[in-house]
């Protein structure tokens, strides 16, 4: 008997499709008994190699696709490829020799955008190949490829109407942030970059305005982001306690919970509940802040807020709302200034320790000006996860800007219904993972400020604040 070869078997199969022109055959079929089924391929990059996973993922298509021709459907079986984005932009970055978003614009955008569309089609043979030899039954010929014009158009077409629902805007958000790439990340792509890693342990002291001595005491990892500093947040229900200590120049407050940061030697000098703190003045870090800022007035003070926990700290949170997400949202609720210290490349820009340095290597020197100042209570280092860009490995930073989003969790609900009806196999993703997903479903950011994608349609106008949302080129 003969060796039972299956390669060789599939070999043959597959040639013989080819010379019966098989896959063409049913693709130019116009008889369609069953209706026309719809298939546009998820598209693959080909700037990278197929690996196994796309074959599995392909094998599936390629039987719902079979089984569906069997019961008499009419398929177009669309191919497509993925080209635009920041990893293909990070290829060429390399392939170039550059190491910041500067020299794509000192070398030309256009120039630059060029070399990513030649670039995007390097394993397009290895895709081939690996496309006949699964049998995968797709039409190579007549791809849609998402940097042709006629797709854009249709994004842009896509966008206006989602712009005429009143689900598109430009929101002043906190998002994570890669000052290397300096670009916003999704939540997706940071949950992809966590590390642990060790960074600074600081506690800091913050001089009553109204009462010099005593102090209010705050605890961060991130002394970067203490000249961003407007305000302080505690818990209304927290109960503080104020202390002194030997050695120690005055009194501290901190919630009564997290003594325990200080030894056994703190003597108790008076016990508050937060909502008595809350309304306290005191006298900023450093002068970062500009005198004519509207919204100084109500900068360096005590705010109750909800986010405020015992659990590490010293239960008085250091709120700078350029840099944070809750800080932000309390900034919004009592109209704090948004003080940026820090550029979207990651470089100290205000006139304290450290300008002109990238933000992590600041934090040393604006430790040892607290501490030169007697503003430091303790400093040590901190183990801790912290996220890194999933591309490039650069220390990301939560960064207030401008940020274009697409009103995801208004749609929550229709989003929960439309999930229902999936037939999903395993039957617990449709509740579990997925279900989890859409139930907690966020405003999508799709914006980044970079240079191979789809522009986005919309022009506003700095005179007169019009915004208007294009659909098309005409
Ligand atoms: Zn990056
Ligand atoms: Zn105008």
């Amino acid at each position: 008997m003969a060796r039972f070869d299956l390669p060789s078997l599939e070999e043959g199969q597959l040639k013989s499709w080819e010379e019966k022109g098989v896959l063409r055959r049913a693709l130019d079929r116009q008889d369609n008994p069953a209706g026309d089924f719809v298939f546009f391929e998820g598209p693959p990059t080909a700037n990278g190699k197929p690996g196994i996973h796309h074959l599995l993922s392909r094998a599936f298509k390629d039987v719902i696709l079979r089984f569906r021709s069997m019961q008499g459907y009419r398929i177009d079986r669309k191919a497509g490829w993925d080209t635009h984005g920041l990893p293909v932009e990070l290829e060429v970055e390399k392939q170039l020799g550059f190491t910041k978003k500067q020299d794509i614009e000192e070398y030309g955008i256009a120039e630059f955008n060029a070399k990513c569309q030649e670039s995007v089609w390097k394993y397009l043979d290895l895709w081939r190949k690996s496309t006949r030899r699964v049998g995968f039954w797709i039409d190579l010929e007549d791809p849609y490829i998402t940097y042709d014009n006629g797709y854009v158009e249709t994004l842009w077409w896509i966008l206006k109407e989602i712009d005429q629902k009143g689900l598109l805007y430009e929101g002043h958000r906190v998002t994570p942030h890669c000052p290397r790439c300096v670009t916003s990340l999704s939540s997706h792509e940071l949950a992809q970059g966590y590390k642990d890693t060790e960074d600074p342990s600081v506690f800091v002291k913050l001089e009553l305005r109204d009462d010099p001595g005593r102090h209010l005491l705050i605890w961060t990892t991130t002394p970067w982001t203490l000249p961003a500093n407007v305000a302080v947040a505690v818990g209304a229900d927290i109960t503080y306690a104020e202390v002194r200590l030997p050695g120690v120049e005055g009194t501290l407050i901190l919630a009564k919970e997290r003594l325990t940061e200080l030894g056994e030697e703190a003597e108790l000098v008076a016990e508050m509940p937060g909502s008595e703190l809350a309304g306290t003045g005191y006298r900023p870090l450093f002068a970062t802040l500009p005198q004519d800022d509207p919204a100084a007035g109500g900068a360096y003070q005590a705010y109750e807020a909800d986010f405020v926990s015992t659990e590490e700290g010293t239960g008085i949170v250091h709120v700078a709302p350029a840099y944070g997400e809750d800080d932000a949202e309390l900034g919004r609720r009592f109209g704090l200034p948004t003080l940026h210290t820090v550029d979207a490349t990651g470089t100290v820009t205000a006139e304290v320790p450290g300008q002109g340095k990238f933000f992590k290597d600041a934090d040393a020197e604006i430790s040892a000006d607290l501490e030169s100042r007697g503003l430091m209570y303790r400093s040590g280092r901190y183990e801790h996860t912290y996220p890194f860009c999933w591309r490039c490995g650069t220390p990301l930073l939560y960064y207030a800007k401008g940020t274009w989003y697409i009103r995801m969790s208004e749609l929550r609900d229709r989003l929960q219904e439309n999930n229902r009806e999936i037939n999903w196999v395993p039957s617990h993703i449709q509740e579990g993972r997925f279900g989890e997903w859409l139930r907690e479903v966020k405003d999508w950011a799709l914006s980044r400020e970079r240079f191979w994608g789809t522009p986005l349609p919309v022009w506003s106008c700095d005179g007169c604040g019009l915004n208007q949302t294009l659909g098309g080129l005409d």
